[in-house]
């Protein structure tokens, strides 16, 4: 018999309402993944649960098992991470950090690595000597290594040399970066193509590297230029931004599939 009564550790990723009073809340959570819940009431403002289950908190819930969705029955902080709270920049950012938590995560799948991530990251947040802006990129590609999509930084992706110390080109839809040669003669043969490589400055594939490789309590140390800060923050947001339309079209596609098969029974 499975147990009604349940206790989790989470961090609160989304809240929408839900019914009259209640909230959906969509957790992150060390051994459950990512999973949605209801908050009773949580809209009332005499609410004792509504300041324990804000965004961004780190909580600890017990729940009880719903007939679908499961019921928080109890909330205490854990941490507020009150002074991230302080500044709207920062906010943002926190925003914008459990955003692709939530689009990179699938219910029910744990992520241990990517929830200590996050965890750690709500709290450099909160620390005014990280720059947001490169704890942004740092955060980004470990979450990318943390879904498996870990973009390839030092071998050619077509042709498997290693990448000289020059101009090269980076491509979202080949996964990774290519000597120009490759990206110059190749682009067509490219497995997933590379209609899209573009040129990659010799010092901004530092950079990624660097952060892609050290720790945070070094990398945070680096100093940038705005101009590379920025052609950093682009690559990295076509990659993410072509890895999620891929995640929705693939779930698309099974859908369109799974109704396909269906209609074919009925047939
Ligand atoms: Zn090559």
């Amino acid at each position: 018999m499975r147990e009604r009564l349940y206790r989790v550790e989470a961090i609160v990723l989304k809240r929408t309402d839900y019914g009259e009073a209640d909230r959906l809340l969509t957790l992150f959570t060390p051994d459950l993944g990512k999973m949605r819940a209801i908050a009773k009431g949580a809209r009332k403002p005499s609410s004792r649960k509504s300041g324990h289950v804000e965004l961004f908190t780190h909580t600890a819930l017990l729940l009880a098992k719903g007939r679908q969705l499961d019921i928080i029955t109890q909330a205490d902080t854990i941490d507020a991470f009150l002074p991230l709270r302080e500044n709207l920049e920062r906010v943002g950012y926190a925003y914008y950090l459990a955003e692709l938590v939530d689009r990179f995560s699938e219910e029910g799948t744990e992520n241990r690595a990517l929830y200590d991530l996050f965890l750690r990251a709500l709290n450099w947040l909160g620390d005014a000597v990280n720059n947001p802006a490169l704890l942004a990129r740092f955060f980004e590609l470990r979450l990318l290594q943390y879904v498996g999509y870990r973009p390839q930084l030092f071998k050619c992706i077509h042709c498997g040399k290693a990448i000289e110390p020059i101009e090269n080109y980076f491509s979202a839809e080949a996964g990774g970066i290519l000597d120009p040669d490759c990206a110059q003669t190749q682009r067509e043969h490219i497995a997933g193509h590379a209609r899209d490589a573009q040129i990659l400055s010799l010092t901004a594939l530092k950079v990624l590297r660097y952060l892609q490789t050290r720790e945070w309590e070094t990398a945070r140390g680096l100093r940038l230029t705005p101009e590379v800060l920025s052609e950093v923050e682009a690559l990295l947001q076509r990659f993410i931004t072509h890895h999620l339309e891929r995640n929705l079209k693939s779930v698309e596609f099974l859908r369109e599939l799974k109704a396909g098969a269906s209609v074919g029974r009925q047939a």
